[in-house]
Parts: C-alpha cells; structure tokens; sequence
C-alpha cells in the first residue's frame, strides 16, 4: 500500500532508531534528560528564541501556548479552519476557558482588515480580545505557506493593538524548504511558536514549543497540569534531533512528488485541487457528485494500491512524506488518472 493518507504514517528510518538505541537518558522531569536539553537548546537557537519546550504532541505545544497568553474570558482569533480550532477538539473552552473567534481565509490565510473588525472594545460586557494564531503551512488551507509580508503585517498589528502572537508552525519546515525564507525570519514576527517532528520530518512523536523565557517557564508547568511531563523521554528527543538534522532539505522532494500527484489530478473531470497550486506536501481536492462521494473515491484508490483520507464526504487528501518515493508517487499518480472510465 502507498500510503498518503497524512504525513504522520513514517516510520523510523534505520539511522533515526540507531540514534535513539545510542540516547544518553534521564529524567526529564528533574531536567536531567541530557538529549531531551539539548534538543530544546538546539530548536529555540534555531528558531532564535530563547527557550524550547518539549511535548509530546502539536496539540500540546499549541494548547500550552494559549493557556500561558490568556486567561478564563479571554479570545483568540484565528482563521477558521485552524487546526487549534477544529482538530484539537476543543481545547481553548475546555483547557483554558477562552473563546476563539474564528475568521475565514484564503486558503488559511487573513489579513490585517479581516482581523480588525473582531477586535473587542475593553468593556466589561465583551471577552478580552488576547491572542492572534497563525498557521504555517496551513494545513486545511492546502498547504499553503502563509506570506512573509501577510505575516509580518498581522503579527504587527497584533503588536500594535496589545495582542500576543503564536504561531502553529507544526509544518514550518515545509515553509522553510519551499519558500527559502529561514527558520529566523519566520519566527522573530511572533512570540511563541509550535513545531512538529513528527509530520514531515519522520521523527515518532514529538513537538516543541519555543519562545521567551518566563513563557517557556510558565508553559513548563502548564505541561505537567496537562499530563505532558515524560522521564526518559531522550529517546525521542534522539529522533527528532535525528529528523531536525537530516530530514528537512529533502522535503524538497516531498513538494515535487506532490506536484506529480497534482497533475495527475487536474486531468481527471470530477476532481479539482483546492486550492489549485500545490506549495507543498498537501494535495487537497474536490470530489464533485458525478463521481461519487470522497469515500467511494477512496474506496477506488485503495483497490490499486493507494491510500487516500476521504475528509468530509466531498473532499480527499492526499499528502506526500518520507515513505513514499517518487516511484510510488508515480504509481499513485496512475491510480489517479485510472478514477477516469
Ligand atoms: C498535526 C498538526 C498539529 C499537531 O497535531 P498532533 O497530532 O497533536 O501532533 C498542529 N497543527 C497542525 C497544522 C497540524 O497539521
């Protein structure tokens, strides 16, 4: 099977378990985790940030990152098909008791006067308005990597209006790769940021959340409230510096291998790619009724081999990484076309 359901179904790679059996471990809950520091030291330099913070999952580093900007009655606003918002099963209510005022995009993307209009008045009648979310790339946005110049405009208003700024950059690394702005300049518009290891880079598990000092320290207890504090955890921590390290450049070969698949599905009537350009390792396409419903189309890739996810009843998502070569991508391709009697 050629599995492109998500990029989170890799596998180790044999040098990514060689590093992990090799872990110097402790207990990180004493801090005593001597791969697991290193790795946080590692990810807030390269991010330039002063601290890091390591959790087992995205969710995680996102829900912390909301819980240490805000409090009870307060608001975040972001796009409306945000991932803090619609696949973390909501925990800004449940975690922090803050509301999010969700805004539709372009393809995950706001500006600045999408966001004005939302801002509340300091009134005791309204929430506090606190928090700005971005997300880069934007995953139900189709990948999209989210503009510099977008980005450096809101996270500037943001600023200006006394809002703090995150960033879910759970596939920053996509960003990086595709459009050759470095790990800095994506990450100095915002206060905190939140990173996986575990989509494309390949690593098992693991995210990272980085940003100031007194927030990283604030989020570490955060953490341990949300059941998040792990002991020989260094043996993650292996993968993932394993992954930071010689995982990223190749994402290059991901976003071309997803360019394949998107060709393959421009040239079939009754599917269109939304939206139309792949930027990167997402590939998300409308399934219209003449060819039946996502989960039928589904069902006809999986008879050849391919494994698509069917997200709604009109929409599939097919997503290229580690364990998929440009040679089954290919093969994916043909399965594709094959959707056409
Ligand atoms: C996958 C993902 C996350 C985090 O997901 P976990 O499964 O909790 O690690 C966060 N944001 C985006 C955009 C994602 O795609």
């Amino acid at each position: 099977m050629i599995d492109l359901r998500s990029d989170t179904v890799t596998k180790p790679t044999p040098g990514m378990l060689a590093a992990m059996m090799a872990a110097a471990v402790g207990d990180d809950v004493y801090a005593e985790d001597p791969t697991v520091n290193e790795l946080e030291a590692r990810v807030a330099d390269r991010f330039g940030k002063e601290a890091a913070l390591f959790v087992p999952t995205g969710t995680m580093g996102n829900q912390i990152a909301v819980r240490v900007h805000c409090r009870p009655q307060d608001e975040v606003l972001l796009e409306a098909s945000s991932h803090v918002y619609l696949w973390e099963a909501g925990a800004p209510a449940a975690l922090s008791g803050v509301t999010v005022r969700t805004i539709p995009g372009r393809y995950g993307v706001l500006d600045v006067a999408d966001l004005e209009p939302h801002l509340h008045p300091d009134d005791m009648h309204s929430v506090r308005s606190r928090l700005v979310s971005l997300e880069n790339t934007h995953n139900r946005g189709g990948g999209v990597v989210y503009p510099l110049d977008k980005t450096a405009a809101v996270c500037a208003w943001a600023r200006a209006n006394g809002l703090a700024t995150h960033l879910d950059g759970a596939r920053i690394w996509n960003a990086e790769v595709a459009s050759g702005v470095g790990p800095r300049e994506w990450a100095r518009h915002f206060d905190t940021l939140s990173v996986c290891f575990s989509k494309g880079l390949g690593a098992p598990a693991g995210s990272a959340l980085v940003g100031p000092k007194d927030l990283i320290a604030h989020g570490r207890r955060v953490r341990k409230l949300f059941g998040g504090a792990m002991r020989q955890v260094g043996f993650l921590a292996a993968a993932c510096l394993y992954a930071m390290d010689r995982h990223v450049a190749r994402l290059a070969d991901d976003h071309t291998n997803a360019r394949l698949l998107a060709d393959a599905v421009r040239d079939v009537p009754g599917l269109a790619l939304v939206p139309p350009q792949v930027e990167t390792n997402l590939v998300w396409a409308e399934v219209s009724p003449e060819l039946g419903t996502a989960k039928a189309v589904a069902g006809r890739l999986k008879e050849q081999g391919v494994l698509a996810a069917a997200l709604g009843t009109t929409v599939i998502r097919l997503v290229t990484h580690l364990d998929v070569s440009r040679a089954d991508c290919e093969r994916a391709a043909a399965a594709i076309r094959g959707l056409v009697r």
